[in-house]
């Protein structure tokens, strides 16, 4: 076997399953494996929406990298990728340099805002940790403002969601927790907050049972949440957002806090790394390699796949990227014995979209559940991912064991 260097870039759910599964596989003299990362924790961007909302802190949605590798077969660099060009086998990090036989590109979503004027200055995005913590923090700040001003705006109170897909629904089912919460410790009336969900397409939670979406939908408004479904935001300000309700007729809403979550793109540094792309996406080869780069590899939300069966691409997800990261070991190991790769098939097991702490809508493995059943559900999903990558000590350590 050919010892070649291997670089992976991004330590999600996609390039720490790779390094991961690469370390189980490989022996120390096999291959030399750098994990690239911005910073030195990996974080669960599956559980940021309740970081967003104050309902788990920021420390508990995310781990120290070097906890889950083993030093002696895989190199952990902290750096900020700058630049990947593919045609020179260079990659470009605030640290430096580094050269690659085979490469993993790993790094993920970025939020879509569609070219929406003012969505990326006035809008918050749910993309990172350091972005959970300041839409919480913003959040908080409007709530004790209200509290201290002596002329009240009940506009501060008011929050806006911008999309009614996986991620818009499940912040909107922690706001519901969590509005209680904040009015309670700012000594703010309930009647006085405001949350909206705004969304373009004419319905919630498209590809999810019209049964479930209702279920999710009842209990959201119940919790007090309003919806404006097929109605476009199409402009932001500082005072709030600017809705299209009819062919020629608009709404202003203001708001002191406007969360989007209506879209996600892959990485930008995919659009100047020589690999053809769509939005920051790759549309890969079957066996996740892209086209044209027989020794680059895509994982997770930078990679694009169609579903044949009905010709759209499968939705960006932390299960499609984790199977995959399982694919590009097994295909860099073949490739390092001269034998030929596999197509990536994934297993599509279904999903949980959790409705805050204790309630949820499920499909899984073709059966619907909704409430505490497919709460538990969803805890079960997330403490898998986390022995999937860390074993039982990361599951003891950071796994979600409140399930009623
Ligand atoms: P990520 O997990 O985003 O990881 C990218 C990594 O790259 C990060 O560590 C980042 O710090 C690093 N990085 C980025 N830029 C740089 C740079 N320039 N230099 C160095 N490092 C960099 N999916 C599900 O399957 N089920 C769910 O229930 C679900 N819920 C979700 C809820 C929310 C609120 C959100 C936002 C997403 C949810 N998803 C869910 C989608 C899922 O989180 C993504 O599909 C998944 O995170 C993609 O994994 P990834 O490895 O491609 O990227």
């Amino acid at each position: 076997m050919k010892r070649a260097k291997i670089l992976i870039l991004g330590a999600g759910y996609g390039g720490l399953s790779t390094a991961v599964n690469l370390q189980k596989k490989l022996n120390a003299n096999d291959a030399d494996i750098t994990l690239i990362n911005k910073n030195d924790y990996h974080y669960e961007s599956t559980w940021l929406h309740e970081a967003a909302a104050g309902t788990l802190s920021p420390e508990d949605v995310r781990y120290d990298i070097k906890s889950v590798l083993n030093g002696d077969r895989v190199q952990f660099v902290q750096a900020a990728v700058t630049g990947i060009d593919v045609n020179a086998r260079k990659v470009t990090t605030d640290k430096g340099e580094h050269t690659y036989d085979y490469l993993v590109i790993g790094l993920g979503f970025e939020g879509e805002t569609f070219g929406i004027e003012g969505l990326d200055k006035y809008a918050l995005s749910i993309a990172n940790v350091g972005a959970a913590r300041q839409i919480r923090e913003h959040i908080e700040y409007q709530f004790a403002m209200w509290s201290q001003d002596e002329v009240k705006d009940d506009s501060r109170l008011t929050i806006v969601v911008g999309g009614a897909g996986f991620t818009g629904i499940e912040f909107l089912g922690e706001l519901g927790n969590r509005v209680p919460e904040l009015c309670k410790e700012f000594d703010v009336p309930q009647e006085k907050v405001r949350v909206l969900c705004v969304e373009a397409a004419p319905m919630v939670l498209p590809g999810f049972d019209p049964e479930l979406v209702d279920y999710a939908v009842r209990h959201l408004e119940s919790k007090g949440i309003e919806f404006s479904i097929g109605t476009p935001v199409v402009q932001a300000t500082p005072e709030g957002v600017k809705i299209k309700t009819g062919e020629e007729s608009f709404d202003f809403v203001k708001a002191g806090t406007v969360v989007w979550a209506a879209g996600v793109r892959g990485n930008r540094l995919i659009e100047t790394s020589g690999i053809e792309n769509m939005r920051a996406r790759v549309k890969v080869e079957k066996d996740m390699r892209a086209p044209g780069f027989p020794d680059v590899f895509i994982v997770g939300d930078c990679a694009l796949m169609i579903n044949e069966e009905v010709n759209r691409p499968y939705p960006p997800t932390a299960q499609i990227a984790m199977q995959q990261a399982e694919t590009i070991a097994e295909n860099l190991i073949a490739l390092l014995k001269n034998e030929d790769t596999h197509a990536f098939v994934p297993q599509l097991k279904g999903s949980v979209c959790s409705l805050g702490e204790h309630d949820a809508i499920g499909d899984v493995m073709g059966r619907k559940i909704t409430g505490t059943k497919a709460s538990i559900m969803k805890k079960i999903i997330d403490n898998r991912a986390l022995y999937m990558i860390g074993g039982a000590p990361l599951v003891m350590k950071k796994g979600k064991f409140n399930l009623l």
